[in-house]
């Protein structure tokens, strides 16, 4: 094999989703020299490929007041694409009516993307987009390099820190770290292909209206689960793909029984991935922890249910009022790995409590934990960050950081 092109950083990013745009903008923010590797040509991942625009959850909206629990660079994105005209963000502050806990911002994917680039260029961030990690050079238990498949040929990156935030947990896989997937008989929860409908507000009957799992024409988002997606193989993730298409297709011809004239003009390019690897790492965080709120170390809070996607009805499971959960960095720190931080919804979890801390705010501030704790770790090893230390970089950074910067109100967040 011929490595047609070598490159060295400080922190290494692997996968531009919300989390990976985080722990990069952080890093380089905190002075490093940092790669974002990206397979795809745009930032975003799941919330701009994947056309899911949606981010929860900036709050908790049972707590009585200063509701709002995760700001930091995610904050910064939103409140950018605010101040364009390009976010629609509600009410934090209102009630939860019945048992609706929503309270997403709503984002234009296309300038989603452009601003994140822009923050990425700001930040100094060197972007290298239609660049997908192949593997992983190991040395002990050090990740001495990553190896990808570039416009140019095999890329050689190497790096003092490595930061996972491929969603899948591919890095972390090809480093030889433990894992787990799915339920016991490692089933995963439905994939979703996003659709754009061409005439969204077609007239529909009610029985064209069943084929549809969410009533969400409109958006052609959430609208289908594709049962049994496997993207840890390229057979795998070949047939889960061709299935997904084949079923928007049929469900295109269905709804054409009704209105001719509809139809979907395009497609999300791959499906949006709810589950995969859970990597293993110096602590799992179990259900109990999350809903209990308890975490030594923690870096950030997380607001979101049991959420499991499944053929039946779904695991949905609320959280009790008055109880915020929380993120310790050591779900982060991949065990058995010197080198190696994961982030987003790969980090070491339950998979009850990793459906939960899934959404994309939660993804974000754990990004930029994991950003952070990168550039702390000048000898390389992310085992020994000192976290007090790394709690009050992030609450001086203007994350929120529980017990330091235990929460916020909207109107405060707001005006900044
Ligand atoms: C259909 C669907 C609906 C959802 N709805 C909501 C919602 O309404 N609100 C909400 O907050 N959350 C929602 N979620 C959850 C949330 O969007 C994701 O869990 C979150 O975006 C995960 O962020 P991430 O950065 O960890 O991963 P991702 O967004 O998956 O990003 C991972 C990135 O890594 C890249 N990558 C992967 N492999 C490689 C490789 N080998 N080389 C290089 N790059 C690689 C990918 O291309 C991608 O850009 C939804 C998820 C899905 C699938």
């Amino acid at each position: 094999m011929r490595v047609r092109r070598n490159e060295k950083c400080d922190v290494l990013v692997i996968g531009a989703g919300c989390a990976g745009f985080c722990a990069a903008v952080a890093a380089a923010r905190s002075g490093e020299d940092v790669i974002l590797a990206e397979r795809e040509c745009m930032p975003g991942g799941v919330l701009t490929v994947g056309g899911n625009n949606h981010i929860h959850e900036f709050n908790n909206p049972f707590l009585s007041e200063n509701k709002m629990i995760i700001g930091g660079i995610a904050w910064e994105l939103v409140l950018r694409l605010h101040s364009e005209g390009w976010a629609h963000i509600p009410d934090m502050n209102a009630e939860c009516k019945g048992k609706s806990v929503r309270f997403g911002v709503k984002v234009n994917s296309l300038a989603a993307a452009t601003v994140m680039d822009e923050m990425l260029a700001e930040s100094g961030v060197r972007v290298m987009y239609g660049t997908a990690l192949a593997d992983i050079e190991m040395q002990n238990e050090r990740a001495e390099a990553a190896v990808f498949s570039a416009p140019e040929g095999l890329l050689r990156v190497s790096a003092r820190v490595i930061i996972d935030a491929t969603g899948d947990g591919v890095a972390a896989y090809l480093a030889g770290a433990e894992y787990e997937i799915g339920d016991e008989n490692a089933t995963l929860q439905p994939a979703t292909m996003r659709v754009y409908p061409s005439n969204a507000r077609a007239e529909l009957s009610e029985s064209s209206r069943s084929l549809f799992l969410y009533s969400s024409l409109q958006e052609g988002d959430n609208i289908n689960h594709v049962i049994g997606y496997d993207p840890t193989t390229a057979e795998g993730l070949t047939d889960s793909e061709k299935r997904a298409r084949a079923l928007l297709c049929d469900m295109q011809k269905r709804l054409r029984e009704d209105n001719p004239d509809f139809s979907f003009l395009a497609t999300a390019p791959r499906c949006g991935i709810r589950e995969s690897r859970r990597i293993t790492c110096d602590h799992t965080l179990t259900l109990a922890e999350y809903e209990s709120g308890s975490s030594e170390g923690a870096v950030c809070y997380s607001f979101w249910y049991v959420d499991i996607h499944n053929e039946g009805k779904g695991v949905h499971k609320i959280l009790d009022s008055g109880i915020t959960p929380k993120i310790p960095y050591a779900s982060l720190a991949v065990k058995g790995i010197e080198n190696m931080l994961v982030a987003g919804r790969c980090i070491g979890a339950d998979r009850e409590a990793s459906s939960a801390l899934r959404v994309k705010a939660s993804c974000m501030a754990i990004g930029e934990a994991a950003g952070t704790a990168a550039a702390m770790a000048d000898n390389g090893n992310v085992h020994t960050v000192d976290v007090s230390q790394l709690r009050k970089r992030l609450a001086d950074n203007g994350a929120i950081v529980p017990d330091i910067v235990p929460t916020r109100s909207f109107s405060d967040m707001m005006a900044k």
